[in-house]
């Protein structure tokens, strides 16, 4: 191939090739192990000692015995020399390069990048040194050190030589030395000074980008035991089990780390919810209840784990590390086997949705939670014929919280399921309580969300809680909106079917606020509708709500459904809706919401409107 034009020397040198029977040069003479620098040190004391020949044939020894790979270049890019160290590393045997032009040879092996660089050396026409991970000609790879000078002979003729040597070891025992600082040497898992690392770098990623994460400590419980009576090295193989079937449940994103001994450190980045966290620890918890097999041993363990979240439990490696580990200590003092969230942040006033979120699933296990009624009032007989169960929480540290400001997370979250369960079971609790009481049966309302729909056996649920709590299902009904009528409507209108066919009663809430198309009134098993309050508080001062109001009423007589007004807070509107042979009315003119206590106190004076 064309030698490239080299920029400062291209006129003057006058290149010549090293003969080509260099490369057979026998060794007869053991020498001292050489380095470059005493090669074209060497070459000056040499050229005093006979005829430029046998300089030359010396030097060519000298280069042939070496221990140092070596290869010449001519100044018209070929092999002239390679020799046996350079054979002996590459597998290239030397013969075969002679003559060859390094492009070719850059093209016959792409992977032999020992070739590249002279290459390189060569086009540039300057010396250089590099490090990099070659091929062999047998395919093999290793690690090889490059040094490339440039040398000139006499004043117009110059070589390019290039010095190779085999690295990989000392290449392979850095990388192990690195390994060793940052993991486990038991279980090959991240060490504690990794996961600080993964952690710093995904505390800058989360803040930028606004997602949370959560730091988890676990620890297994009781494992001296094991140690104790088994002895050591069934408890190192039982860490290494741990260590293994933690990687395998976790995602990829999550990093798995051992802190030491038989505690254990997860960290779960790109959490959006509380209940994504809660997931993972189930499944955590899940993972551990398979037994472990080590040596003959069947061996059961229980873990627990301390979390904290970031931002809300702390913004830096060091506090979430400090909160995690007193949440772990919590839940090793509370009995072990189970997890404790760090909490010191619920009185905050900026309370963000997150801890709403993770408070509520508590209220939900804790029995924070509770229901009030509103009394479902008779137009006819001015008594009470039935409740709505309205959910209230009063967390003991923020607070009360406003349904509008945790009920949508319930349903994003799809905790309005479990809840919604609950409030099933309490209110018809409560409802057979009252007649227990010897208080006449009331009609008892329950709320219930879309996602409920959305589960299961929804119907066998509803059947099986009245089962359980004796409350006979001519006496529930249940409040839906009109959105779930938009949903799948053969499933959904089945769903409906099935429930009325057992005697439970269908009411339509907020009536008039959403996407009402009459025809599902007719399609559905729908026994009442309720006028929203937004309509009656407006229809005294409002013809057109007022028209409104009248004309829905009309319309649900028509259809034979049961009227209910909501939000009935003086006697206008109770008159009003009264003329328009409304059946019931809720709404402060007779009672707020009020615990079930309240209720019973009310009925039993047997107060009317
Ligand atoms: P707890 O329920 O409170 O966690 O009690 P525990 O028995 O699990 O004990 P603890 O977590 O306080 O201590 C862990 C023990 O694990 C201490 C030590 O005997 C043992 N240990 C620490 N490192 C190793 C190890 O590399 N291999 C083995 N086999 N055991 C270890
Ligand atoms: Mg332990």
């Amino acid at each position: 191939m064309a030698r490239h034009p080299r920029p400062h020397k291209a006129k003057s040198c006058k290149r010549t090739s090293l003969p080509s029977y260099a490369h057979k040069l026998p060794a007869t003479t053991a020498l001292p192990e050489t380095t470059p620098d005493m090669i074209s040190g060497g070459m000056a004391t040499v050229a005093t000692m006979g005829s430029d020949k046998d300089q030359l044939a010396l030097c060519l020894r000298v280069l042939a015995e070496i221990p140092l790979a070596v290869i010449l270049l001519s100044a018209q890019g070929h092999i002239i020399y390679a020799n046996k160290a350079f054979s002996t590393l590459t597998k290239f045997p030397a013969p075969d390069l002679i003559g060859k032009d390094i492009s070719s040879l850059v093209s016959q092996y792409p992977d032999a990048f020992c070739f590249h660089h002279l290459q390189e050396a060569f086009r540039a026409n300057k010396p250089s040194h590099k490090k990099y991970r070659s091929q062999k000609i047998n395919q093999d790879h290793y690690w090889e050190r490059s040094n490339i000078v440039l040398v000139e002979v006499g004043q117009e003729t110059h070589y390019l030589i290039g010095f190779f040597q085999d690295i990989t070891l000392q290449v392979q025992s850095k990388e192990l030395i690195s390994h060793m600082a940052f993991y486990d040497l038991l279980t090959d898992l991240p060490n504690r000074i990794f996961f600080s690392g993964e952690l710093e770098s995904a505390l800058k990623e989360s803040c930028a980008s606004g997602q949370k994460l959560a730091v988890v400590l676990l620890d297994l419980d009781r494992f001296k035991v094991i140690n104790d009576t088994l002895g050591h090295t069934v408890g190192d193989q039982f860490i290494q089990h741990v260590a293994k079937r933690l990687r395998t449940h976790l995602a990829p994103n999550d990093t798995v780390a051992r802190m030491g001994g038989d505690e254990f450190i997860l960290l779960l980045p790109y959490i959006r919810h509380f209940h994504e966290v809660v997931a993972k620890l189930q499944l955590i918890k899940e993972v551990f209840r398979e037994p472990f097999s080590s040596n003959n041993h069947i061996l059961h363990i229980n873990v627990s784990m301390g979390v904290s979240l970031f931002p809300e439990d702390g913004e830096d490696v060091h506090s979430l590390l400090k909160h995690a580990d007193s949440a772990l200590y919590e839940a090793k003092n509370s009995g072990r086997n189970h997890y404790k969230f760090f909490t010191n942040t619920l009185g905050s006033e900026t309370t963000s949705d997150f801890t709403i979120e993770m408070s509520l699933r508590k209220a939900l296990d804790q029995k924070h939670l509770r229901l009030y009624y509103q009394p479902q009032v008779s137009f006819q007989t001015g008594k009470i014929i039935g409740v709505e169960a309205l959910l209230r929480w009063e967390d003991p540290e923020m607070g009360f919280i406003m349904p509008d400001r945790f009920i949508p997370l319930a349903e994003e979250t799809g905790l309005i399921v479990p809840i919604g369960e609950w409030v099933l079971q309490e209110a018809c609790a409560q409802a057979v309580s009252w007649q227990k009481m010897g208080l006449s049966p009331l009609k008892m309302a329950v709320n219930m969300s879309v996602r409920q729909f959305q589960e299961p056996e929804l119907v066998e649920k509803v059947l099986a809680i009245c089962q359980q709590t004796g409350l006979d299902p001519f006496l529930l009904e249940l409040e839906i909106t009109e959105s779930l009528l938009l949903k799948d409507l053969n499933v959904i209108q089945m769903t409906l079917q099935w429930l009325k066919k057992k005697g439970i009663m269908i009411s339509i809430d907020d009536f008039g606020t959403g996407y009402s198309s009459l025809k599902y009134l007719r399609r559905f098993p729908i026994s009442t509708i309720k006028i929203d309050r937004s309509f009656i508080r407006d229809s005294q001062n409002n013809p057109d709500d007022a028209a409104l109001v009248t004309t829905l009423c009309s319309i649900a007589h028509h259809l034979n459904l049961h009227i209910v007004a909501e939000g009935i807070e003086n006697k206008e509107q109770y008159l009003f809706l009264k003329d328009l042979g409304c059946d019931a009315f809720q709404g402060f003119y007779f009672s707020a919401a009020v615990p079930a206590d309240d209720i019973s106190a009310l009925l039993r004076e047997g107060r009317c409107i």
